[in-house]
């Protein structure tokens, strides 16, 4: 195949903030990076099992962005986001290594976020590899990934290279596009949409400005819905890349990074065409324009990270002879869903019963909590967070460091329906997780959030 054009373009970010009051508060530096990551020919998508050709054109290309900060005590932290469907946990290994090795960086410092759009090529395939798929789809997704490996270390390089000081700050806004996708019907949970579920149409804003703050040189925001306003054949950053690109265009020079929420069972709406797509993507960077306009909390650091792994179990796997009769299925999903998993106990003599998810909590001094959630996390984490955390900034990132599946809260796991454990049907796990996920991914993050608390 060609190679995958994956331009680099560095811009630094400048400023010194000493505050007003008397004391000199931390210093920041700060560096931003982009990348241009859309594939140079076509190649099968991610997002949706239905889609049987491959990519056909381009509406918007993709990228992968950098924020590196680095704190008065000299810790650095980088930020990276994605407009891909996710972050194959290989991936995050493998740039764990690589950000040790030549910086000497510790897991804890570095973030990686997909804003998850179903417009962007596939990452993994092995999932697909007993239903024959063609090696070539195989190879051409893992030379993606190795290309995009490469410019995110790429990116990491030069933004340490450039570090400058800055001044780092915080604001928020809403956003209203956003609605719950579980609407209760007799027939269970379906997919629609369900005005009187559980949203969170918080904005977080990070921004990077220069000494004088009369210079904005990057944008980090949050929102959480499913980046899936769109599921054709072109590669697109749906409203996550429509809003980069609207807050870039309006601040020349400035990098603006999309971090996706705990969306897991939110979708835009309206949904399905292009225009709409934008329409999301404008009224969100409105958002994060109105987050612009009230005078920020500025961080003053220093930063406190700390990363672990949950280990979440699943419920009991379906038995070999329900799993030989389910390979019977007319449904194709659930058919090869139980071929996968009699592989796997034919192969190891078991099929896995847990999984260790990722969770990373990120402090900016006292002034900012960022908990970083690995999954397709639905909203009640980020409103059970904030809910527990009162009279703190809190910004809540699902689909971090790993996107394995949906991350369900105990409270949609018992409604069931797709985020439940439907949805397991198109991985590689037995079925659905044990009730005790939300507490034993709470029990994790307050534990972490304990470890990076502030000493004042
Ligand atoms: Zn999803």
């Amino acid at each position: 195949m060609r190679s995958v054009l994956m331009a680099l373009t560095v811009l630094g970010c400048l400023a010194s903030f000493v505050s007003a009051a008397d004391d000199v508060k931390p210093l920041w530096k700060a560096a931003a990076a982009k990348a241009k990551i859309t594939p140079t020919e076509p190649m099968f998508m991610a997002g949706y099992a239905s889609r049987t050709k491959p990519s056909e054109g381009v509406a918007l290309d993709l990228y992968a962005k950098a924020l590196v900060l680095e704190d008065a005590l000299g810790q650095q932290q980088a930020i990276i986001t994605l407009d891909l469907i996710g972050v194959p946990r290989s991936l995050r290994e493998r740039l764990e290594k690589q950000v040790a090795d030549k910086f000497q960086l510790k897991p804890e410092a570095l973030f990686i976020n997909a804003s998850h759009t179903h417009c962007g090529p596939e990452l993994r395939v092995a999932k697909y590899e007993e239903s024959g798929i063609e090696s070539d789809r195989t190879a051409q997704a893992q030379d993606y990934t190795a290309k995009l490996e490469h410019a995110i270390v790429d990116m990491i390089a030069s933004c340490r290279k450039r570090l400058e000081p800055a001044r780092v700050s915080y604001s928020h806004a809403r956003c209203g596009f956003a609605m719950n996708r579980r609407l209760p019907t007799p027939m269970g949970y379906q997919n629609s949409p369900y005005p009187d579920g559980p949203v969170d149409h918080d904005v977080p804003v990070l921004r990077v400005d220069s000494p004088d703050g009369k210079t904005l040189h990057a944008i980090l925001f949050g929102y959480a819905c499913h980046n899936t306003t769109l599921g054709f054949q072109q590669f697109c950053g749906d409203y996550a890349g429509f809003a980069q690109q609207a807050l870039e265009d309006a601040h020349p020079g400035a990098v603006a990074l999309f971090v996706l929420g705990c969306g897991g069972d939110q979708n835009p709406y309206p949904r399905g065409q292009l225009e709409q797509c934008q329409q999301h993507g404008r009224a969100l960077a409105n958002a994060v324009e109105t987050a612009l306009l009230p005078t920020p909390k500025v961080l003053t650091g220093p930063l406190s990270r700390a990363i672990d792994v949950a280990v979440l179990q699943f419920a009991p796997p379906a038995s070999r002879e329900e799993l030989q009769k389910q390979t019977e299925s007319k449904n194709r999903f659930e058919a090869s869903h139980a071929k996968r998993l009699l592989k796997q106990l034919d192969q190891d003599g078991k099929i896995p019963l847990e999984y260790p998810a990722i969770t990373q909590v990120i402090r900016f001094g006292s002034d900012l909590t960022l908990i970083a959630m690995s999954g397709e996390v639905v909203a009640d984490y980020s409103l059970r967070l904030k809910r527990e955390l009162p009279g703190e900034n809190v910004w809540v990132a699902g689909y971090s460091n790993d996107v394995f599946g949906y991350v369900p809260s105990q409270r949609v796991l018992k409604e069931g329906g797709y985020e439940a454990g439907g949805a397991m049907t198109y991985t590689s796990f037995p079925g659905p997780f044990a009730e005790d996920v939300e507490e034993r991914l709470m029990s994790q993050i307050h534990g972490l959030l304990k470890t990076t608390k502030p000493s004042k």
